[in-house]
Parts: structure tokens; C-alpha cells; sequence
């Protein structure tokens, strides 16, 4: 039996509804949550279906793989969004810059450098969220818990760089619940509107905990190809 075929639009229809009905089960608007839709390791097939049913916010993990990808497909939809969620390496914060519109992954003071040069130089200002490492996976990018205030107050104040919000990947192996909270009273007590939390495995309790963007790859596009 073949595979039935992924519908990358029906699933977008179906998740936005189990999301919203999440959300107010919460008393939150759903409407208020933004869809990242993810596709890395996915071709440009995949991702055409979405793009002209309307759906416009992106993410990729890997600078390389974005380049390969979206620069044809931002000159043909001019409104796309598109955000990097995995790490950034300093050397590719020229590429980064010039092609994001978000970057979900600062999360040390040599990249808050790299990017506050290239933005001067390049007139280009992506929107900035900081990444937490809420269980302090040593494995695993972003800032720890206890350095997040002094980090974004930093990048706030030394740097120039307004922080807009907090992203969080809490570990595989624990509850999500109590990372997206923490993650939300971090952002709480340093004014950052955008909780960036909740991927196809958690994504209803991250909408019931505050998030305002979700990142979602298997839901909508089906298995990743190995
Ligand atoms: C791949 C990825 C996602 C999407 O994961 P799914 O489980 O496929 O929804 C979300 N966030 C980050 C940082 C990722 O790398």
C-alpha cells in the first residue's frame, strides 16, 4: 500500500483548529498565535501548496539550507516571514541577517556582536528572540535560566538590540508544561511580549501556557525524509 499522500494545507486547516480550541480552553485567542510552519528538509514541492493558500510564516534550522531554498521563493511572495530556529553560527551571521526576518536563536554575547555589526552594516534588522535552555541540557543551545536577564538586558542596552521574546525547545524527555511556564515568566519579568514554544508533540499545551508563535514541522508536512 502506498502512503497516502500528505495534504500540507488540509493539516495547516486542521492544526490552526486544534490550536485555537486549545487556546480558549485557556481563555486565550488563538486568532493571536502565529503558525511557523517548518521546513527544513522539505523541497519546494511541499511548501508551494502553503504559499498559495496564503500562508506566509516559515522556519528553517540551517542557514545553508535556507539560502538553497527561500531566496527565489521571498522575491515571488513578498510578505513571507521567515525564521531561523536552530543555532547560528558567528560566521554565518551575514547570510543570516540578510535573509531572516526573524532569528529565534540568539543565545550568547559573541552572536549578539555578529549580528549587531552586520544589522549596522547592512541597514537589515531581523526581529530578535532570545533562546532559553530551560533544562539546562548541556547538550543544547540557549541561555541559561539563571543568566536570561542579565543576557537580554545586555543585548538591550550594550548592544542596541531589541529582544522582542523567548524560545524554548524543552528537553525530549520531560513533561513540556513546566519549561513553557518558566519560559513565560522569564518573558514576563523582562517585558518581552513573543514566547516562541510548542512544536507538533506540545504544541496545545504551549497555546494553553502563553505561547504567541509555534513551531511546527511533522504536523503540517508529515515525516521529515532521513
Ligand atoms: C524541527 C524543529 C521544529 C518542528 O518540529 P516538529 O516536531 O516536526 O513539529 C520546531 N522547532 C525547532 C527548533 C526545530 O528544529
Amino acid at each position: 500500500m502506498p502512503d497516502k499522500p500528505v495534504d500540507p494545507v488540509a493539516n495547516l486547516a486542521r492544526l490552526r483548529a486544534r490550536l485555537n480550541a486549545a487556546a480558549s480552553e485557556a481563555g486565550r485567542d488563538g486568532g493571536a498565535i502565529t503558525i511557523v510552519a517548518v521546513t527544513k528538509q522539505h523541497g519546494i514541492e511541499r511548501i508551494m501548496p502553503l504559499l498559495e493558500a496564503g500562508h506566509r510564516v516559515f522556519g528553517e534550522n540551517r542557514v545553508q539550507e535556507a539560502s538553497s531554498k527561500w531566496p527565489g521563493l521571498k522575491a515571488q511572495y513578498r510578505d513571507i516571514e521567515l525564521h531561523l530556529i536552530g543555532p547560528l553560527q558567528t560566521n554565518k551571521a551575514k547570510e543570516a541577517v540578510a535573509l531572516f526576518d526573524v532569528i529565534e536563536t540568539l543565545d550568547r554575547t559573541k552572536l549578539a556582536n555578529a549580528l549587531a555589526a552586520e544589522m549596522a552594516a547592512q541597514g537589515r534588522t531581523p526581529r530578535l528572540f532570545a533562546q532559553i535552555n530551560t533544562g539546562e541540557e548541556p547538550q543544547k543551545a540557549g541561555v541559561a535560566p539563571a543568566e536570561a536577564d542579565s543576557f537580554v538586558e545586555e543585548c538591550r542596552c550594550d548592544r542596541g538590540l531589541a529582544i522582542e521574546g523567548l524560545m524554548c525547545i524543552p528537553p525530549a524527555d520531560e513533561a513540556p508544561a513546566p519549561h513553557f511556564a518558566l519560559l513565560a515568566k522569564i518573558a514576563r519579568r523582562n517585558r518581552l511580549d513573543l514566547l516562541s514554544m510548542g512544536m507538533s508533540g506540545d504544541y496545545e499545551t504551549a497555546a494553553q501556557l502563553g505561547a504567541t508563535h509555534v513551531r511546527i514541522g511533522t504536523e503540517i508536512f508529515g515525516p521529515r525524509p532521513e
